[in-house]
């Protein structure tokens, strides 16, 4: 049996003293893994902020793995913070959280829904937009107004504004083209030495991210190639759908129209041809290397410095030179 009604807690933080919220009112689910807030989920409260509302959170999952995350979600300035628990919310899955979501947004009288235009937000989103019967707007890159919003088309090859005359509007967010909300206390934690010591970035929000395509060859020179180079670097870990395909890298690491858009300072393809696909995921990057031993692979039409070589030799001096750089 679900318990949504009698675990459901609310928070009200800071200037929330109004009997009907004023117009826009945006709820912005805020998604979390391994008790923390997941990065994506602060660009959305980014984008949610520009239409000029209040922002109010939701943070929806099991009491005990939920309560670092409310914590973190309470330093971020936002103007109420909703807090649902149950256990059948533990995984996020679509089929219970969307009639959820659709039953929030109702009784809260909210103008917007928002989340990050990631797995969960694909997953979820467009379920409550059915419930709700709104069409839902997708990868938002840039908000025009509160009805009209600027997403990617044609694998980001055209770029469309869309007018939503729906009652609510619906929408996910390109996490590459929104700045993160962050808190004071935050960003003063963020020096702390455990994020430095061993994990490395998470790929959609890295400075930096080294991809191997399937020039790499097999999961052994993926891990003994690509890894070295994004540690010397402090990048993450991405990979083209072809080396995925084939088992050299995790699903979570694809970049590309059908993986993760990631906008990295720096961007290393290493054995990727350059599809149009995988260059929706990450032509936004603001430096980006490529090493391919093809002079003619489409990648070189974006790289801002290319490298014609062998993979396997190029890339092994790189990680070298790299390494003694910071010494
Ligand atoms: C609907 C749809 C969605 C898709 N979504 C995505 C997506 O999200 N992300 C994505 O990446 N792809 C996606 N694709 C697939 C995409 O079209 C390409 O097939 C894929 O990106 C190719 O990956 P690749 O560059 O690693 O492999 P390839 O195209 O095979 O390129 C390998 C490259 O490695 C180079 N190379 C080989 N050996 C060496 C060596 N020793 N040294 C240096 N270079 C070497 C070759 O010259 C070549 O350029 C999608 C396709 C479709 C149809």
């Amino acid at each position: 049996m679900q318990r949504f009604a009698s675990a459901s807690r609310v928070f009200t933080l800071a200037r929330r003293s109004y009997a009907t919220p004023p117009s826009p009112s945006a709820l912005v689910l805020i998604e979390h893994k391994d008790d923390k807030i997941v990065p994506a989920s602060l660009n959305a409260i980014t984008a949610a902020r520009k239409l000029g509302g209040t922002v109010t959170g939701l943070v929806v999952g099991e009491e005990a793995s939920t309560k670092a995350v409310v914590e973190g979600a309470q330093k971020l300035g936002l103007d109420a913070l909703l807090h649902r628990t149950s256990p059948a919310l533990a995984h996020a899955l679509a089929e219970p959280l969307a009639p959820v979501l659709a039953a929030l947004v109702k009784s809260g009288n909210y103008t917007h829904l928002a989340a990050a235009h990631s797995a969960q937000g694909k997953n979820i989103f467009p379920r409550v937009a059915g419930i709700l019967g709104v069409q839902q707007i997708s990868d938002v890159m840039a908000i025009e107004s509160p009805d009209t919003f600027v997403r990617p088309i044609y694998a980001g090859n055209a770029i469309a504004t869309v007018k939503s005359s729906d009652s609510i509007k619906i929408f996910t967010v390109r996490s590459a083209s929104w700045d993160a909300a962050v808190s004071g206390e935050e960003q003063a934690a963020w020096v702390s030495e455990e994020l430095t010591k061993s994990e490395r970035p998470d790929l959609g929000s890295a400075q930096a991210v080294v991809s191997g395509g399937r020039g790499v060859k097999s999961k052994e020179s993926f891990d003994s190639i690509i890894f070295p180079l994004a540690d010397a670097l402090g990048a993450a870990v991405g990979a083209s759908r072809a080396a995925v395909d084939s088992g050299y890298a995790d699903n979570s690491q694809q970049v590309g129209q059908t993986g993760k858009v990631v906008a990295p300072s720096l961007y290393v393809a290493v054995g990727i041809s350059g599809a149009l696909q995988h260059l929706a995921g990450m032509k936004d990057s603001k430096t980006i290397v490529a090493i391919n031993k093809d002079p003619d692979a489409p990648i070189f039409q974006v790289a801002d410095h290319g490298l014609v070589a062998d993979l396997f030799e190029a890339v092994p001096e790189l990680t070298k030179k790299v390494e003694e750089a910071k010494k």
